[in-house]
């Protein structure tokens, strides 16, 4: 039997691409393996959003063509946003590479594979969906989705980002937005329920770009992410669907009033800021004002009072003032987010930023930057989940070990309880947990003995 590992850096994203790679190396008689020494196929899967993931992956490498050289005998593979159109320069500095994928480009890592283990043409054929380049077709092949492991699962819908941000190497990586055939997204939900998941997050570097892309139906109506949701709502066994990232200028009200109205949606949103200064914001070329942020903010808030609002933040961008910091504090502290996730600006090479804008904000001043966010969404986090002491939520168990559960609430906050008997500790199931206790990060508590919903 031969064996895999992969390791995955980044984003949902790239999980989701890494279990989908996982299924169709499984198909072809692999098996993972926890530790690399074991691995006959080692694969990394890369993120380039900031200089440090690169670096974990370039170190990574370093380490794997080490044992190479020392005799090791495996097949190396590296995929994701670390490969962009071209790869002779890859191919120049990393010759022990043996096989380079693009994001959602794997048939040539199925390739290597196969070939390894002396699989015929007509086997490999099949997998791959017999259309040479097409990955969409191996991915929506039924039955290469994958068996889930637990639960929940992640969905792409939609590939690719048009928006180019100054700073961001999305774009130039995943390519334009691509949007799946929502009859493949409906078919690829209904095959993980049936396979005991019931929570799915639809995925998209910008979520709710999702049907700019493809075709009106006979009515002149193009799908999008409501349609989705409408879909799913009509999909038994699925208790939850989630969504990210959201990118306020294409955050629609028919899509807010659809996390509203549609029961199984979770009122839980992610939604970058970026910045609270309009001059920087204009320089990021974010493609809408603090006001505009503001107002899809309110507009959620007003439909969804319980909603939770999660944001991201780059400190120390280009030319960085500290007027416009104080901007961005105070947006923060004005709209009290659920969670921020922060982080320091690094020019990604490629990129308009890293081209055109000097990288001139020190160190040690972004460093301060980052710890007044931190602290910011320390104590925000905090306020918000004081709000939940006392009272009952529904919680989805997604795991259950030596008679303690851990779950997340439709807001995303993770909950640890006591699992009591078989109800508590069944994964999948929706139950009501009393909070007792709280910290910035978790709330804990025990199980209110009434399910909140049927027991799946
Ligand atoms: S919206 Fe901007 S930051 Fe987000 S993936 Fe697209 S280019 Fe990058």
């Amino acid at each position: 039997m031969s064996t895999f590992h992969i390791w995955t850096l980044g984003c949902q994203m790239n999980q989701a691409d890494s279990l989908k790679l996982a299924a169709g190396l499984e198909q072809l008689g692999y098996h993972a393996v926890e530790d690399d020494l074991e691995a006959d196929l080692v694969v990394i899967n890369t993120c380039s959003v900031r200089q440090h993931a690169e670096d974990r992956a370039y170190s990574r490498m370093g380490m794997l063509k080490k044992r190479r050289s020392l005799g090791g005998e495996f097949k190396l593979a590296v995929m994701g946003c670390m490969v962009g159109p071209k790869t002779d320069d890859l191919r120049k500095r990393f010759p022990y590479v043996d096989v380079w994928a693009r994001p959602q480009e794997f048939d040539g890592i199925l390739q290597v594979a196969g070939d390894y283990r002396d699989v015929s043409e007509g086997e490999l054929g099949t997998l791959l969906g017999g259309a040479e380049g097409d990955t969409h077709t191996f991915q929506m092949a039924q039955g290469t989705y994958g068996l889930p492991k637990g639960p929940t699962a992640y969905v792409p819908v939609i590939h690719g980002c048009d928006k180019f941000c100054t700073y961001c190497i999305v774009p130039l990586r995943r390519g334009r937005e691509d949007s799946r055939p929502a009859a493949d997204i409906l078919d690829e939900v209904r095959f993980l329920a049936e396979h005991g998941v019931r929570e799915v997050t639809l995925l998209g570097q910008t979520v709710e770009a999702y049907g700019h892309d493809l075709d009106a139906d006979a009515n002149g109506e193009r799908p999008d992410l409501a349609t989705l949701f409408e879909g799913i709502d009509r999909i038994d066994g699925i208790s939850r669907v989630r969504f990210l990232t959201s990118y306020p200028k294409d955050m629609t009200d028919r899509i807010i009033d659809a996390v509203a109205d549609q029961p199984k949606v979770c009122e839980h949103f992610n939604i970058p800021v970026q910045s609270g200064s309009e001059s920087m914001l204009a320089r990021m070329r974010r493609g809408y004002t603090v006001a505009m942020f503001e107002e899809r903010v309110a507009r959620i808030r007003s439909r969804m009072p319980d909603a939770a609002i999660v944001t991201d933040v780059i400190v120390g961008c280009p030319g960085e003032t500290e007027e416009e910091f104080a901007d961005t504090v105070a947006l923060l502290e004005r709209t009290e987010f659920d969670i921020i996730h922060v982080a320091a600006y690094s020019p990604r090479p490629g990129t308009y930023a890293a081209r055109n804008m000097p990288d001139d904000v020190p160190a040690e001043v972004k460093k301060a930057r980052l710890q007044v966010v931190e602290a910011i969404h320390a104590a925000s986090s905090e306020r918000i989940n004081q709000r939940a002491l006392g009272r009952e939520v529904e919680v989805l168990i997604e795991q259950s070990e030596s008679g303690r559960s851990t779950g997340r609430t439709r807001q995303g906050q993770l909950v640890h309880f006591d699992a009591m008997g078989p109800v508590g500790s069944r994964l999948g199931t929706l139950v009501d947990v009393e909070i007792s206790a709280v910290t910035p990060w978790s709330l804990q508590g025990r199980l209110a003995g009434s399910l909140s919903l049927s027991v799946l």
